[in-house]
């Protein structure tokens, strides 16, 4: 009898969730909440080189009969998939080594989801379990130019990425909020063009009028490297611009759907595959 080898599989690797602490919150406008954390496993975190840093934020679901702390795998490990935990991803906005602090954005989309009510009622004492950080994206000192787009839930982001250009960065930023009221303070390089875009006023959905924004203003010249998240539609849309429009190098250009209407994230998560290779094939085909 011949005995075959099979291919070992590398064991999973596993996964170690850290706790976060709320500190204190603040409001940073009518839909937008800081909450800032701290907490003993927060002095673990690597040295944070990127601008989107992220983390993956672990919420028991509806009716869970477990809080944090919880190991998810062996949750995974014993349980139906509809008792998993289920994860938000949130960016950095910013981390304080020494402080030992680390602030994140949520922006508060009314009375659904996970994430959002949760910050909307966080308080201090209130504790987080959460994966990462994970990151990308930090701005090329080499380029000649910067293009940075997104809707709230990009603000972050781009609001550290703006911290972290040089002075003589020339940048033109495109951000869209439901209002005027909506505005954050922003560090802007004297030589940053700041759009804000306002979404009530153009009575248009989600993403929209920031695409037309862009569409309608200057792609900054010479060597562009763009950052460009938010809703789905909208990266879709301006994909399209970049990559087939104006044949922008893609190795330049950090672009993906932070969240897409009527989807919760794991939902989006799970068909974004799909989305992705139906959107690359459009692109492909010109169409
Ligand atoms: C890498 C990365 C970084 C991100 N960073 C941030 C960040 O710093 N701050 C931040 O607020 N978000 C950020 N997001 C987006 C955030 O993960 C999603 O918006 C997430 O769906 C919010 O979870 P939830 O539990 O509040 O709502 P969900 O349960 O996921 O969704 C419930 C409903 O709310 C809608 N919804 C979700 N998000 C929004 C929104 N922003 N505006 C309007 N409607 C919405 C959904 O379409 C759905 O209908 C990031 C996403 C990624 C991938």
């Amino acid at each position: 009898m011949t005995q075959t080898t099979q291919p070992s599989t590398p064991p999973k690797r596993k996964r170690v969730p850290k706790t976060a602490v709320v500190l204190r919150t603040s409001l940073l406008s009518p839909q937008m909440v800081r909450v800032v954390f701290t907490g003993d496993d927060l002095l673990t975190l690597p040295d944070l080189t990127f601008t989107d840093h992220y983390i993956k934020i672990l919420f028991p679901p509806d009716g869970a009969d477990y809080a944090w702390p919880f190991d998810p795998d062996a949750i995974r490990d014993s349980q139906p998939a509809e008792r998993w935990p289920v994860t938000r991803t949130y960016t950095i906005r910013q981390f304080d080594r020494a402080a030992n602090e680390m602030a994140v954005d949520f922006v508060v989309h009314g009375d659904e989801g996970l994430a959002g009510p949760w910050a909307a009622r966080s308080r201090p004492g209130d504790v987080i379990g959460f994966l990462g950080p994970g990151g990308a994206y930090v701005p090329d000192e080499e380029a000649d130019s910067h293009l940075l787009v997104g809707d709230e839930a990009a603000i972050p982001a781009i609001a550290a990425t703006l911290e972290r250009l040089p002075a003589d960065a020339r940048a033109e930023v495109f951000l869209e909020v439901a209002g005027p009221e909506h505005h954050q303070p922003l560090r802007m390089p004297v030589n940053t063009s700041l759009h804000w875009v306002h979404r009530s006023e153009s009575g248009l959905g989600y993403g929209q009028a920031l695409s037309a924004a862009v569409r309608g203003g200057d792609l900054p010249g010479g060597r562009l490297q763009a950052f460009v998240h938010g809703n789905a539609e909208m990266v879709r849309d301006l994909r399209r611009y970049l990559f087939v429009e104006h044949r922008v190098d893609r190795r330049q250009v950090s672009i993906s759907g932070y969240w897409r209407t009527g989807h919760t994230e794991d939902r989006w998560q799970a068909t974004k595959g799909e989305f992705n290779q139906q959107m690359e094939a459009e692109e492909a085909s010109g169409v």
